[in-house]
């Protein structure tokens, strides 16, 4: 038995957790750079509540709202560049995992003076700024997280960097600010939190305890499997989908992702698709794909999520997708070589080649 355990975040649950911990920040500095999205700050009521918590102790702060849905790295450079003219603090990231993933690079680029792209290197001369995680969705598990994950316009794809310095310091998981997600986004992102869950369960990395998150979270999105396929979300379902989201982030920060988040992130570069739905639509063909290599496991998440069969979960995942997409030839064939340069692709329970994951878009998608 093997294994190394760490999560380096402190974190409060709770409704009204960050008012009632709110001391948590005080020590972090003098000047507060919140990082968020152009809207999900505001309609969730985060953004409210910090800015009102750092007044209180007298911190200032800047706001930037400027960040995109999947980041890229010419996004995070602006917000970098005036985190370094203003020289804050530290950083809160308040949103989806969008905002969240923002504030790590932020917190990089605040202290050192680099190429954007250097943020892949991995290693920085000085340690990134300490940042708050205030997520908005249930999903990426990003305030758990020692991962950002830019989008990279020079390469067409999306790509991941880190260390545990980025992890965030503290993470206050309310859900009262994911009541104002719509629909589509609450379903997208629980998928996310599902497949973070399934894809860590079944790695190769994965460890005896991950594989406790893992199964706690699966088992509880079986619980509410129900809820969102009718679309009765109350605030009891959505603090189960945090706390979901919580242990899935938990479980990839030990044991990384598979191709399926490998084969998703071109889906949603090239075709817009959102990261959580990307991910649900390859869940199903990725588990018929290694079944032969994790079968208990695998069956073990059909009896959590207390569905009969593989073709059962995916028509259950794409009843939640609700989402009809075609590709070409040639697409499939850059979607698939893609894929295959993913890291992951390591971690994949079987072998995977890149003529198996054109088998695997073209098992999900129809083909013109
Ligand atoms: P997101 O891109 O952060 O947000 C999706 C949409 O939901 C945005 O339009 C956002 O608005 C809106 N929104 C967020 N919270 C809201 C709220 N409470 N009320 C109303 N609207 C709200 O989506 P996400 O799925 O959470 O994050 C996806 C990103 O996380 C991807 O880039 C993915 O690659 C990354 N990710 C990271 C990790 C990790 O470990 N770090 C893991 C998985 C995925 P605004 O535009 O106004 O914000
Ligand atoms: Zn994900």
């Amino acid at each position: 038995m093997q294994f190394k355990f760490r999560i380096a975040t402190k974190v409060f649950f709770g409704e009204g957790c960050l008012n009632k911990n709110k001391s948590e920040i005080a020590g972090f500095g003098k000047k507060c750079m919140i990082v968020t999205g152009r809207s999900s700050g505001k309609k969730s009521g985060a953004l409210d509540d910090m800015t009102k918590a750092l007044e209180e102790l007298s911190i200032d702060y800047i706001i930037y709202d400027k960040i995109e849905n999947n980041p890229s790295l010419e996004n995070v450079a602006d917000a970098g560049k005036i985190a370094r003219e203003e020289k804050v603090d530290f950083i809160a990231g308040i949103g989806g995992g969008s905002p969240l993933d923002a504030s790590k690079a932020v917190a990089v680029l605040a202290v050192n003076d680099i190429q954007p792209v250097e943020l892949f290197n991995n290693a920085f001369d000085n340690r990134p700024l300490p940042i708050i995680a205030i997520p908005t969705t249930a999903g990426t598990g990003s305030e758990v997280t020692p991962y950002s994950i830019l989008t990279r316009n020079d390469i067409k794809n999306k790509m991941s960097f880190g260390n545990d310095d980025i992890f965030p310091a503290v993470a206050f998981l309310d859900a009262r600010y994911t009541e104002s997600l719509p629909y589509s986004v609450t379903v997208d992102t629980a998928i996310d939190a599902l497949s973070h869950a399934v894809e860590g369960y079944t790695n190769k990395r994965s460890t005896i305890m991950s594989d406790i998150f893992a199964v706690e979270a699966i088992s509880v999105f079986g619980e509410c499997l129900d809820n969102l396929l009718t679309n009765k979300i109350d605030y009891r379902i959505r603090e189960k989908l945090l706390y979901m989201a919580m242990l899935g982030g938990m479980v990839i920060s030990h044991t990384g992702t598979t191709i399926v988040h490998g084969l998703g992130y071109p889906l949603t570069y090239y075709k817009g698709i959102p990261h959580g739905r990307a991910n649900g639509m390859l869940m199903a063909e990725y588990l018929k794909f290694n079944y032969e290599a994790i079968k208990d496991k695998a069956d073990n998440i059909l009896r959590l999520l207390r569905v009969g069969s593989l073709d059962e979960f995916g028509k259950i995942m794409k009843k939640l997708v609700n989402t009809e997409l075609s590709l070409s030839e040639d697409e499939i064939t850059l979607f698939a070589s893609t894929g295959a340069k993913h890291r992951s692709v390591a971690q994949n329970p079987r072998d995977i080649a890149v003529s198996d994951m054109v088998s695997i878009l073209k098992n999900v998608f129809k083909v013109w």
